[in-house]
């Protein structure tokens, strides 16, 4: 296929890349979507330990900023669900926080972590796990899991329903626009896919399905009502523990790992004033928040 349609603006998307699953590129709202589908085996080339050193630091601070912004739009007790909860750590936050945040995972990989903290999880897909609530959630919040989701549209309608009439949808991921993006199709058209295959996640189970940016994922949500009411950038990289991120990444010898770490490490003035790579959106339902 060289065409599909845009599942934001319905725009006829272009072949763009062609790598173990192809990628196109909406000419009028930038999105970016493929056509990969989710492994149901739940097998990926990921080394959950080494991830977890690397990236518990920056994920930990970047929920903070996330709690701060949430507690000054919704003050008071506010009961929240996240969708695809992953290793727990947003439900754990929450929890030193004193917000209540019922977590739906699909793996069972962090049982023992979710156990172990009397964190709320329940095991299984929105929407076809019920998690209704009677009054709507305050907030419904997505970390580095809405850009997997392929039926965006009826997932949204979902969520209008599950949120309260004043709830907050909040979205945290990764943005096209951002260096690590650009760099890596930069380094596909000099012949090296690994880069954008790593960012799309096309060798875990679970891979990206949209890349978007601020433009189109707004225009995404509007179709369905919602505003934003406030959006900022978030930390993608922490450079100490760097190293730790790209042994992850995949069987990258030691040499190279050497070799990337330092290149990046010098890249670092460049990588911080470039636009940021994740950025959380707070939307509101129907109309502008309060502030
Ligand atoms: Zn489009």
């Amino acid at each position: 296929m060289d065409h599909i349609q845009c599942p934001v603006c319905g725009s006829s998307s272009k072949l763009k890349f062609t790598l173990k699953f192809n990628v196109y590129k909406c000419p009028d709202c930038g999105l970016y979507t493929s056509d990969a589908g989710f492994d149901f085996s739940f097998k990926s080339d990921l080394e959950l330990a080494s991830r977890e050193v690397g990236l518990k630091k920056l994920r930990f601070a970047n929920f903070e900023k996330i709690i701060t912004k949430l507690r000054q739009i919704k003050p008071g007790k506010i009961t929240g669900l996240e969708i695809g909860s992953g290793n727990g750590w947003w439900l754990k936050v929450c929890q030193e926080h004193g917000i209540n945040c019922i977590g739906i995972e699909p793996e069972k990989a962090h049982e023992g972590y979710h156990t172990a903290n009397g964190l709320d999880v329940r095991y299984g897909f929105y929407p076809d796990m019920n998690v209704k609530k009677e009054s709507g959630y305050d907030f419904i919040i997505f970390n580095d899991v809405f850009e997997h989701i392929k039926e965006i549209d009826e997932l949204i309608i979902n969520l209008k329903q599950d949120l309260a009439e004043n709830g907050v949808l909040i979205i945290n991921l990764p943005m096209s626009s951002g260096f690590f993006y650009r760099t890596a199709m930069l380094m596909n058209k000099l012949g090296f896919k690994s880069f954008l295959e790593r960012l799309w996640q096309f060798n875990f189970h679970s891979p990206h399905m949209n890349y978007f940016n601020q433009k189109n994922l707004e225009i995404l949500l509007r179709k369905h009502g919602f505003i934003k009411q406030a959006d900022h950038e978030l930390d993608s990289l922490d450079f100490s523990t760097l190293k730790e991120r790209i042994k992850a990444d995949s069987g990258i010898s030691k040499f190279k790992t050497a070799v990337l770490t330092s290149g990046l490490l010098l890249l670092k003035p460049v990588i911080l004033t470039a636009k940021p790579d994740i950025r959380v959106f707070f939307f509101g339902k129907n109309k502008p928040l309060a502030d």
